[in-house]
């Protein structure tokens, strides 16, 4: 039996944050200011709002300029649109994330398509996930990049390998599995309705989890050697307490697998640590194009 190792996505999320600090020192050099990430939060759910603040503090502790705007519940969507239109329009704004989920009286879709695509940096926004869809640049979702860069560091080589996704969404499922393509792995996407799940997953090189089920993927569903990925957030009680587990049963998969993320302590991180790239990326990318409109080109290739 191989014995997994374990991708510690901790260390490695301290790792992308050192090289976000590098480029944020490096845009404060050229732009005499740094970028600024700014959250919305819309309503009081209880997990929106540690998120939420995280996202701030992590920003600040790389030197992004952090900003929450705390919205009412009862916030109507022509109030945060307008919210949304005062941030697209800040030159000091480089990036902007409304939290979700948003309450239900708000349209969803008309929020996040309402944000400038220059500072989409949470990848939403449905001209970012075309030009992801057709291969092409763009600010790419958070945690499907985080999954990457895990999978960088597991040493796998996705070239022909058979990937297989859990979970079709648009924040997970769907971007990951396009990001795996560009990287010419063979990917197979599965949902609710995938008829003979552990059997395909036996299939596997790479196993990405997203479909929010605790512990669903099981050690035997696992070809030996593969490389699992444990997207999955679950809060379960067990023995009295509650406690977070992911997507897939860690123990049982360990045993299994050449790699796999532990829960927590594995994606979660990253996925923090590349919305402070995007963040800084974003920022580059927009005044660069600023500059250029300005005919001072030589300025921002520097
Ligand atoms: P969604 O609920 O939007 O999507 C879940 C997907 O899983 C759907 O495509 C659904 O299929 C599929 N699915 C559900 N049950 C099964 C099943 N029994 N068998 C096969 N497929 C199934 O979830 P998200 O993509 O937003 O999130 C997935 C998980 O990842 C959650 O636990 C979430 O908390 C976590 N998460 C973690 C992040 C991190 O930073 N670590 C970031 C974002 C999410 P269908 O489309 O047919 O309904």
């Amino acid at each position: 039996m191989l014995n997994g190792k374990v991708l510690d996505g901790k260390a490695l999320s301290a790792k992308v944050r050192e090289e976000v600090k590098e480029k944020v020192n490096a845009f404060v050099g050229r732009h005499g200011r740094p970028p600024g990430l700014d959250v919305i939060l819309v309503g009081e759910n209880p997990a929106s709002v540690v998120y939420t603040r995280n996202k701030e503090r992590t920003a600040k502790e790389v030197g992004i300029r952090g900003a929450l705007h705390t919205l009412p519940g009862t916030t109507t969507e022509a109030e945060l649109l307008h919210k949304i239109d005062e941030l697209n329009r800040d030159p000091n704004v480089d990036g902007i994330l409304v939290q979700l989920p948003l309450p239900k009286h708000i349209n969803e879709e008309r929020v996040l398509d309402a944000i400038d695509a220059g500072k989409d940096v949470d990848g939403f926004h449905h001209v970012n996930t075309g030009l992801l869809s057709s291969g092409r640049s763009a600010l790419v979702p958070c945690t499907p990049i985080g999954c990457m860069r895990l999978l960088a560091e597991s040493g796998i080589s996705l070239d022909g390998a058979h990937a297989v996704v859990l979970g079709r969404s648009n924040i997970v499922g769907k971007p990951v599995a396009q990001l795996l393509l560009k990287e010419n792995a063979t990917v197979t996407i599965a949902h609710s309705r995938t008829r003979d799940l552990p059997a395909l997953c036996r299939t596997a090189d790479v196993l990405v989890a997203a479909v929010g089920r605790p512990e669903l993927v099981r050690g035997d569903w696992v070809k030996p050697g593969a490389v699992v990925i444990d997207v999955g957030i679950n809060r379960i009680e067990r023995d009295g307490k509650f406690v977070l587990v992911g997507d897939v049963a860690f123990d049982e998969v360990k045993e299994v697998a050449s790699a796999v993320t532990p829960v927590p302590g594995g994606v979660g991180p990253m996925t923090i640590a590349y919305l402070l790239s995007n963040t800084v990326d974003a920022a580059t990318a927009r005044l660069s194009r600023l500059v250029r409109h300005k005919g001072v080109f030589l300025e921002a290739a520097r």
